[in-house]
């Protein structure tokens, strides 16, 4: 749609011309895809600063992981090629697919922007989550702090980001993507949003974690030195999410089926990976 307060979109080319042009002053935001910006009003903009023009390279695999940059489009991760002993390779697809969009959303809609638009079923906080992706965060002042994605996303729509801090890049270590994975996702129709999206990980020094998110506000994330029970390890996700963010309730799905769905879901990938009965 049009947004007739904007009266200037700023494409940046360097960290400096960022610096200059998002210094977290009130109206103004980053532009990423625009996917959702330009999806409904936003009548506190006047400047939007386009991040697509810094030209970064939307992914780079290295002996550390897969970098991904937060323009990054988020169909283009299905471009990335496995590499060898890559065994969470297949998450990439799966939680591109879990972003209930059109082909051409997906080819615009960023990683950065998914992840800092921060609902519920940001599916690529999903993917980040479950591979320990952190976040490099650029700050107007010119700092650069990491934080873990889980962390990064703080509720439904709420973010730890600083006022002028843009979210640089995503890096998913090469230990993460060494894991071997689950993944699990529900929705209340066949093409709806994801209500549910829950995925464990078994690495390969058998260091087990399981990350909730779409039915919670933010990631609930377990770490256990070994496969729990499946029986444990859904109980231990229902002490999480109700000490923690409680089950999420929006039109995608009542809290209490959420939290049926899920704990069967934790208890399927937990029993798919091995864990101990
Ligand atoms: C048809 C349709 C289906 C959708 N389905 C889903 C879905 O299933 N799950 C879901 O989570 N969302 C969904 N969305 C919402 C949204 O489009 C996506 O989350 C998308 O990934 C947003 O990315 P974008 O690059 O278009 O962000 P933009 O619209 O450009 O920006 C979104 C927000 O993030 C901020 N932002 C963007 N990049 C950065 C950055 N690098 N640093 C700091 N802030 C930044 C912007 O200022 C803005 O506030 C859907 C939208 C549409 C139109």
């Amino acid at each position: 749609m049009d947004l007739n307060t904007i009266e200037a979109i700023i494409p940046v080319r360097d960290r400096a011309e960022l610096a200059a042009a998002h210094t977290g002053a009130a109206g103004s935001a980053v532009l990423a895809g625009g996917t959702w910006l330009f999806s409904c009003e936003q009548p506190h903009l006047r400047t939007l600063v386009d991040l697509t023009s810094l030209g970064w390279e939307p992914w780079t695999a290295s002996a550390a992981g897969l970098r991904i940059a937060a323009t990054c489009p988020v169909a283009e991760l299905t471009a990335v090629p496995a590499r060898p002993g890559w065994a969470a390779h297949p998450l990439l697809r799966q939680c591109v697919r879990a972003l209930l969009a059109s082909f051409k959303v997906r080819a615009v809609a960023t990683v950065g922007g998914n992840v800092c638009l921060a609902l519920p079923a940001g599916a690529m906080t999903s993917l980040a989550v479950a591979l320990d992706g952190t976040a490099e965060l650029w700050g107007a002042d010119g700092s650069t702090r990491h934080l873990p994605v889980a962390e990064l996303v703080v509720g439904d729509g709420r973010t730890a980001l600083r006022p002028g801090e843009v979210l640089r890049a995503v890096d998913l270590p090469e230990r993460a993507l060494r894991a071997r994975t689950a993944f699990r996702r529900t929705s209340l129709h066949r093409l709806g949003r994801s209500a549910s999206l829950v995925t464990a990980r078994l690495d390969e020094d058998g260091a087990f974690t399981l990350a909730v998110t779409a039915a919670v506000a933010r990631p609930v994330v377990l770490h256990r030195p070994l496969p729990p029970a499946p029986a444990h390890a859904a109980a231990q996700v229902d002490a999480a999410v109700q000490e923690g963010p409680g089950w999420f309730d929006d039109v995608h799905g009542d809290p209490d089926w959420r939290r049926a769905v899920t704990l069967r879901a934790v208890a399927e990938v937990v029993e798919e990976l091995g864990g101990a009965s």
